[in-house]
């Protein structure tokens, strides 16, 4: 598995020179399929590769064109920094994919990642039979499969095909307003707290790190402190992402419309740095909650957030001077009062609603 890891990483960075030099020569893009075209041949010329699964490499070429792709995307959307596809070196490079699990002629497994021996063991090819420990049963049609290193852990990834199954509406909506010193706070005036193990996890992250760059470069002791930095910022990764999920999956289940506000990518270049951290976390916290309310047929509503702060949710009278401190809001004009918070999450959910049914300052309506 390292053997293929390197073989496909050399791959990949031999296709980016390749479309580079054809797009410097003679102005010529190149396609995954002419890329994909070349492997007999290549295959002739360097025998090593016949050891790695044809799919596989495919796939190499499939995710370079991808990397161009939204290289592309991004120099559409006039991102500042848009970043062309870059080579990549050991540590940027951890998976290889095969992309067809089953045969649907057949209606049954192809040899990639079909479980044998009772499920102990699935066949990966041109690899072997490897010892498998499975967390879940898989559900669905198995479509592709991933063999990843997390470090120092490998990991089979499988995309399966499942149908989705809608939830029972519930009749309301909720306003979410994401924040630093609450992870987020509801148009009902509730608040979800960050989780308290991610701060102690980040605290060691700290110390590990510093440790790592007082070592020896290239030596023996900095190599192991490199690797038990990895190990905590890989269970942070997991903590976060395993809060993320329960905390989408128990709006999603409550409500049938989630409104939050719409990340602006090109603000968060001008940004603070602690805030872009914090930007890239609710993000991906966003995007398991469109996925959720989507599987589940319900919806997540992203809205323009400008004003939100700043706007009352009684009289609709929007100024900085609402804003009395970080948690108060006091409107200048009505008088009326409200967590700060709680107010910009109504606004939020009133964004995100048909005009009319917000100004009573209810929140949950019946849809
Ligand atoms: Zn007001």
């Amino acid at each position: 598995m390292f053997e293929t890891l390197r073989l496909t990483r050399t791959l990949y960075n031999a296709g980016l020179e390749q479309r580079r030099e054809a797009y410097r020569k003679q102005g010529k893009t190149l396609s995954a399929y002419t890329q994909q075209a070349e492997l007999t041949a290549l295959k002739e010329a360097c025998p090593e590769f016949g050891t790695v699964y044809s799919h596989v490499l495919q796939d190499v070429f499939d995710r370079l064109d991808k990397a161009y792709k939204s290289f592309f995307s991004r120099v559409k959307a006039g991102t500042k920094k848009a970043g062309f596809p870059r080579f990549k070196p050991r540590q940027r490079w951890n998976s290889f994919k095969y992309k067809q699990c089953w045969d649907n002629k057949k209606e049954t497994w192809t040899s990639c990642g079909k479980p044998v021996n009772d499920g102990k063991r699935i066949s990966v090819p041109k690899i072997g039979n490897v010892k498998i420990k499975l967390h879940r049963p898989l559900e669905g049609k198995p479509k592709s499969l991933q063999i990843l290193l997390d470090v120092d852990q490998w990991y089979a990834i499988y995309a399966c095909e499942v149908h989705n199954v809608a939830l029972p509406a519930t009749g309301s909506s909720i306003g979410v307003d994401v924040g630093t010193t609450w992870f987020a706070i509801t148009s009902d005036g509730g608040f979800v707290e960050n989780p308290r193990h991610l701060e102690a996890g980040l605290k060691k992250l700290r110390v590990q790190q510093r440790t790592v760059s007082r070592r020896k470069k290239g030596g023996n002791r900095r190599r192991k402190a490199v690797q038990s930095a990895a190990k905590t910022h890989r269970k942070i990764r997991r903590q976060r992402l395993d809060f993320h999920h329960k905390t989408a999956r128990s709006l999603v289940n409550t409500h049938d419309l989630i409104a939050h506000e719409a990340l602006q990518v090109s603000d968060m270049v001008k940004s603070n740095l602690a805030r872009s951290i914090a930007d890239v976390g609710w993000a991906s916290f966003f995007s398991l909650l469109a996925l959720k309310a989507e599987s589940a047929g319900k919806r997540a509503v992203a809205v323009d957030p400008r004003y939100t702060s700043q706007r009352c949710h009684a009289c609709g009278h929007t100024g900085k001077e609402n804003r009395m401190s970080q948690s108060k809001f006091q409107c200048v004009q009505c008088g009326h009062t409200a967590n700060a918070d709680v107010n910009a999450a109504q606004n939020i959910l009133a964004r995100a609603l048909p005009s009319g049914v917000n100004d009573s300052g209810v929140t949950h309506v019946v849809a």
